[in-house]
């Protein structure tokens, strides 16, 4: 039987990835949308207004939840509570607490909870996970650097307070980096700067202790450059090998030989994922991405760097 889903929060991820995921699914059935604001409908179907409209005027399984994320906890509370399973764009909330809350509400509706994280679903990302499967991390370098204006006109939430700034992309690289290494290494210090006209950091570095080394394990991540992507991670380990995830983590290099460069298809594999978890009432959540994050703005030194227009 069709899992009858809603989508909340019709914007740029949803349009592109999760409407076309859910239409080609043969588990799932578009059932209802809502959006913040007044919208008009999409393909024929009505926008609700909020997610309560939607949550109170149609008949649903689950919902995915595509809004920024300082809304995310009342969003997802709701949906439980109302008994239907949650899938969450990443990042899975605000803080790690708002997730261990929802996951405690989750088991007592007996409903599942996902937290997705889209870039660990390539396969690039599962070789490097088996390939480094008990071996231990020398050095660690992620570049993650995109510029701003060409993936995100428009969305002034990113640079609020609750909008993560950097970290909503650079999330991914530590989602990649938390799943291919068996006990990833943990934040020490960062350093986040903040444009003068914003509350959230336009770049970041953040320096890694792990319990395996003391080599240099570092990220860096930039909203503000011009010319072409880098998202790239890269790593060492003491027995010598040279392990690099480059290309969004699609493509994974191992001691200079391509052994992963495949297309990926992010989005069908989280639909795929949430159906099959919904069939074994098991849920799968994931903080470890967030945790890195809250530790960068917990510890981190703060720089205003100029305004940016963006
Ligand atoms: P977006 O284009 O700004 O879309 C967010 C949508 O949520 C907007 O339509 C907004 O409506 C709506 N919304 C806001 N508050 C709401 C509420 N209380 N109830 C219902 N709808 C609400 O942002 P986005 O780029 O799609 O990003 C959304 C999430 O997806 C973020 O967490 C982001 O990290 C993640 N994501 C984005 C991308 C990407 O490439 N864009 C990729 C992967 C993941 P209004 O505009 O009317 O307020």
């Amino acid at each position: 039987m069709s899992i009858r889903i809603g989508v909340i929060g019709v914007g740029e991820i949803a349009r592109n990835r999760h409407l076309p995921s859910i239409a080609a699914s043969g588990e799932f059935t578009l059932a209802g949308l809502a959006s913040h604001h007044p919208a008009p409908a999409v393909d024929g179907m009505k926008v609700h207004p909020s997610h309560r409209a939607l949550l109170d005027e149609v008949a649903l399984d689950a919902v995915a939840i595509c809004t920024p994320p300082g809304v995310r906890f009342e969003v997802a509370r709701d949906a439980l509570a109302a008994g239907l399973h949650v899938l969450l764009e990443k990042p899975p909330g605000m803080g790690v607490a708002e997730v261990d809350a929802l996951a405690r509400l989750a088991a007592r509706a007996g409903r599942v909870l996902f937290t997705t994280w889209h870039s660990q679903c390539n396969a690039a990302v599962e070789e490097a996970r088996r390939f480094l499967a008990g071996k231990k991390l020398a050095a660690l370098r992620i570049d993650w650097n995109e510029d701003f204006v060409k993936y995100h006109p428009d969305q002034t939430w990113i640079w609020e307070s609750d909008g993560f700034g950097v970290f909503d992309m650079g999330i991914n690289a530590l989602s990649v980096l938390s799943r291919i290494v068996a006990v990833p290494p943990f934040v020490r210090a960062a350093e986040l700067r903040i444009a003068a006209n914003h509350a959230a950091p336009i770049s970041a570095s953040l320096t890694f202790g792990s319990l395996d080394s003391d080599g240099s394990m570092e990220a860096h991540m930039d909203w503000g450059i011009k010319g072409p992507d880098q998202r790239e991670v890269r790593l060492t380990t003491q027995c010598g090998h040279d392990v690099q995830l480059l290309d969004s983590a699609g493509q994974l290099v191992i001691d200079g030989a391509v052994v992963v460069d495949r297309k990926r298809e992010e989005y069908p594999l989280l639909y795929a994922r949430f159906a099959d978890l919904i069939s074994r009432g098991q849920s799968e959540i994931d903080v470890a991405p967030l945790q890195m994050t809250a530790d960068a703005f917990l510890m981190g030194r703060r720089v205003t760097v100029p305004a940016f227009e963006g």
